[in-house]
């Protein structure tokens, strides 16, 4: 157990030698049991920081998606593992330096809050491999266990059933640390890859397009379906793609900073099903 005030008096510390130009961590929500992002530059900010069990957004993609790190300078962030994960595939990708980055680490079991020890994702190289031993979810969640149970043409009904909701309104896309991209593809008239209307087949296009590039990088953090404001179980869909990739490539996303991408390299071993 910890409490917050240790790390309230860290990160003052950091402010105050100029070690840091900013930490970002939680604050008190709109609700008892919300949280949101707080971006502290002062011993004032660093008073309203909460670090409890209701801390559950990942909070990596700020660093890339806002430019935190384009002046050089370092910048704290609270981090459960799946953050730290997502700091080493956005390293792998070059899309940071980690160098700029101190972590506060810390992951929740239960409403116990517990502190991960050191502050660069190359610390925590133990407690990711750590991880692995129990990798992607497999039918942990009681409705991904009844996908999973579901033949071929039952998963395609429950899936157009769900995407038939979807409103395209990239919520999904915005708050997931790994889709980074400046311009996405579905923002592209010239030419069109992806049908922008909220139809069954632009809805499927979008969908699978984005559970296809985020095969092998998902770090399953659910920033994706907790930002869906119609409810459609994302998670699902990439926790059931890292599974495959793992059972296939023995990927892992997101276990050091130069973990090869799993779709962009390969290996002379690997399955090749797909042509025989
Ligand atoms: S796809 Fe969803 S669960 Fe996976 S990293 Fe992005 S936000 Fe997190
Ligand atoms: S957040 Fe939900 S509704 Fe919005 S684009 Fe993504 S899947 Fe569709």
């Amino acid at each position: 157990m910890i409490t917050q005030e240790k790390y309230r008096t860290r990160v003052k510390e950091l402010l105050a030698s100029n070690s840091v130009k900013m930490v970002i961590g939680y604050k008190q929500g709109s609700t008892a049991d919300r949280r949101r992002p707080l971006f502290v530059r002062s011993f004032e900010e660093a008073d309203e920081l909460v670090l409890d069990s209701n801390c559950i957004g990942n909070l990596a993609g700020y660093l890339v998606t806002e430019g935190l790190l384009s002046d050089e300078k370092r910048v704290g962030i609270f981090l459960r593992p799946e953050g730290i994960r997502s700091i080493n595939i956005l390293a792998a990708e070059s899309q940071l330096n980690p160098e700029q980055i101190i972590i506060f680490g810390f992951d929740t079991s239960g409403r116990e809050v517990k502190a991960l020890q050191g502050e660069q994702a190359e610390d925590f190289s133990g407690l990711i491999d750590s991880l692995k031993e129990k990798p992607p979810e497999k039918s942990s969640d009681a409705l991904l266990y009844r996908i999973d149970q579901m033949n071929t043409e039952e998963r395609f009904a429950f899936w157009k059933d769900e995407f038939s909701r979807c409103i395209k309104c990239y919520a999904c896309r915005q708050a997931c640390p790994m889709c980074y991209c400046r311009r996405c593809i579905v923002d592209s008239n010239q030419p069109q890859w992806i049908n922008t209307s909220s139809h069954t087949l632009g809805n499927f296009e979008w969908n699978i397009v984005r559970a296809f590039h985020l095969a092998g990088r998902c770090v399953g953090c659910g920033n994706c379906d907790r930002a869906c404001p119609v409810n459609i179980p994302l998670r699902f869909i990439n926790a059931r793609m890292a599974q495959e990739v793992f059972e296939s490539f023995d990927h892992y996303a997101g276990t050091s900073q130069t973990q090869e991408p799993v779709l962009a390299s390969f290996n002379k071993d690997d399955s090749e099903t797909f042509i025989l």
